[in-house]
């Protein structure tokens, strides 16, 4: 059964009753993603499910998809970034345990029992998956244009390595 989406969850408790929530969240309601973005227009689609795993460990499995509005680095209008950002995040109590998880999870690091912002734990997966450097898919302006901003953009690609990713995963809250 679906129920709408709540402020602020338990995650423990709803793994243990491996309850799912569906719903939709505004963009307004995600500071830091904001920040990213050109306009304050976005619906995140959410869908949820907690459970437990054959070996007790408390999951969550999400998926949140949203049309958002950046800014082309190479023409510097506004465009369109689609997102479907699919998760399984792993609840562990406390940093040790990281290491035992089984390798599809992602950890989720819960360091008390306090409850949890629903929306910044969607607001951190969505930051994870925005584009490094957003530019449109088309030549949005002629080759003789385009300018070293483009040529910087993809030196800034090249050099942001799979462990600072790592690294951001690993501190999540
Ligand atoms: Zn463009």
């Amino acid at each position: 059964m679906h129920q709408k989406l709540p402020k602020e969850i338990d995650p423990l408790r709803l793994a243990q009753n491996g309850l799912k929530l569906a719903g939709q969240l505004a963009v307004t309601e995600m500071p830091r993603l904001l920040q990213s973005l050109v306009s304050n227009e976005g619906i995140v689609d959410v869908d949820i499910a907690f459970d437990v795993d054959e070996v007790h460990t408390p999951f969550m499995r999400g998926e949140f998809t949203t049309t958002i509005s950046m800014t082309c680095e190479r023409c510097m209008k506004e465009m369109k970034v689609d997102l479907d950002v699919h998760c399984l995040l792993a609840m562990v109590t406390n940093e040790r345990k990281i290491e035992g998880l089984a390798e599809q999870y992602d950890p989720w690091l819960l360091e008390n029992s306090d409850d949890v912002l629903l929306s910044s734990v969607i607001e951190d997966e969505l930051i994870l998956a925005l584009p490094l450097v957003p530019r449109h898919d088309e030549a949005c302006l002629p080759a003789s244009e385009w300018s070293s901003a483009d040529e910087m953009a993809e030196e800034i690609e090249e050099k942001v390595s799979p462990f600072a990713v790592l690294a951001t995963l690993k501190t999540k809250k």
